[in-house]
């Protein structure tokens, strides 16, 4: 990685402001799932090791006003309090005079953590004033929210020029390994799209095209692909607009695409409909395709055979019901048993490889669904494009 960390700077008795990512799930007032937090702790305790004190900011939720407490970051810090068994002072606010004089008052060890940034409406707006006073308040700046660097706000890109800014072990272990994927990958290299539009994919499959050997495309995007090749989807989730697009991406992929060759169809959109298997060119009126089927699965198994990389984004079914899970979760177990180096993006294949019992067995999971779709498209995200170069 060609950005700094945590290691390349001086922290002995520095006041560290840290972004990160405690977008934590909550019910109650409590936090439900502390993955986030403990994801942080190695950054937070090898600055604290190394004599600094450290300033936490990060954001939860969409609030709509400051005065919204259920998008406090007190239930975080009292989480990350126990599991650090430290105290964690909270801040009332993420700037102003009250938190200036709390981060002035640090001393070496101590932990603060401040409210919420999106309580003030110029952070999403990346404002350079918020971010000059959140500055003001440390004397270096890092960031291991992976999973916000791809939007420009005052706590993710704005804050970084007016304070050395490096990245910490979490943002530089995603970079790591994502980056295998878009820079010198590993061949054969395997990448795996599914999801629901391709509208939203276009770009990353047009990237992962240029570098890898095959290309598996599954879910509701495959569906507009079967479409574009003249096959009757019927019910299935069929975007007529990227039609087009589909078939210029055939015409362009050499051979590289693998779609599915039959599939689990379902008579409604619903957990308890009737389903079948059928050939992807044998759907029957009134049924949609709502997973891949066992042929397509053996013929995962058979390209998966000898990989040496996998990139996965999206669920190749509906996996969020039991009925349309199962092609996801063999293709999570596929990935667990196939000795390569696997890279997760975010969000749904992450909690997908999480329910089939596999995460552990891949080499990452990356923290940022729209992070990690981003990145893998190529593109430069300007959280990470802030830090200071090596
Ligand atoms: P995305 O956010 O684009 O990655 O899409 C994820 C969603 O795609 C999940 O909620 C899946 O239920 C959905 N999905 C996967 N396969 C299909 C399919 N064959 N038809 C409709 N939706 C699907």
């Amino acid at each position: 990685m060609n950005k700094k960390t945590v290691k390349d700077i001086d922290l002995k008795n520095k006041r560290v402001l840290m972004r990160v990512d405690f977008n934590v799930p909550m019910a109650d007032g409590k936090v439900t799932d502390d993955k986030r937090i403990k994801a942080a702790l190695p950054t937070i305790k090898y600055v604290l090791e190394q004599g600094a004190s450290i300033i936490l900011m990060s954001h939860l939720g969409r609030p709509k006003s400051a005065s919204d407490l259920t998008f406090s970051l007190r239930a975080a810090s009292e989480t990350l309090s126990a599991l650090l068994a430290t105290p964690v002072k909270m801040a009332p606010d993420c700037v102003g005079s009250e938190v200036e004089k709390m981060a002035k008052e640090l001393k070496a060890g101590d932990v603060l953590m401040l409210e919420n940034t999106r309580f003030h409406a110029g952070e999403e707006k990346n404002d350079l004033d918020l971010a000059k006073q959140m500055a003001a308040l440390g004397d270096v700046y890092v960031n291991d929210a992976f999973g916000s660097a791809h939007r420009a706000h005052s706590s993710t890109e704005g804050i970084a020029r007016f304070l050395p800014a490096v990245s910490g072990f979490l943002m530089e272990q995603e970079l790591e390994y994502l980056g295998r994927a878009v820079a010198n990958p590993v061949h054969p290299y395997i990448a795996i799209l599914g999801g629901a539009k391709i509208s939203d994919k276009i770009l990353v499959v047009e990237t992962l095209l240029s570098k890898c050997d095959k290309l598996i495309i599954g879910g509701g995007m495959a569906n507009t692909f079967l479409a574009a090749q003249g096959l009757n989807m019927q019910d299935s989730l069929v975007e007529a607009e990227s039609l087009e697009l589909a078939k210029s991406i055939m015409s362009k992929s050499k051979g590289k695409l693998i779609l599915p060759v039959d599939a689990v169809i379902a008579d409604k959109f619903e957990a308890e409909a009737n389903t079948q298997i059928v050939d992807v060119d044998k759907i029957p009126a009134g049924w949609r395709m709502l997973d891949v089927g066992p042929k397509t699965l053996e013929l995962y198994k058979t390209s998966l055979d000898g990989v040496k990389l996998v990139v996965w984004n999206g669920p190749v079914g509906v996996f969020e019901m039991p009925k349309f899970a199962e092609g996801t979760f063999a293709l999570a177990r596929m990935l667990a048993e196939s000795g390569a180096v696997t890279v997760i993006g975010g969000g749904d294949s992450a909690s997908a490889v999480k329910k089939a019992g596999v995460a552990k067995q891949m080499t990452h999971v990356s923290t940022g669904g729209g992070a990690s779709l981003e990145f893998l498209e190529g593109k430069e995200l300007p959280g990470v494009a802030a830090l200071l170069d090596k």
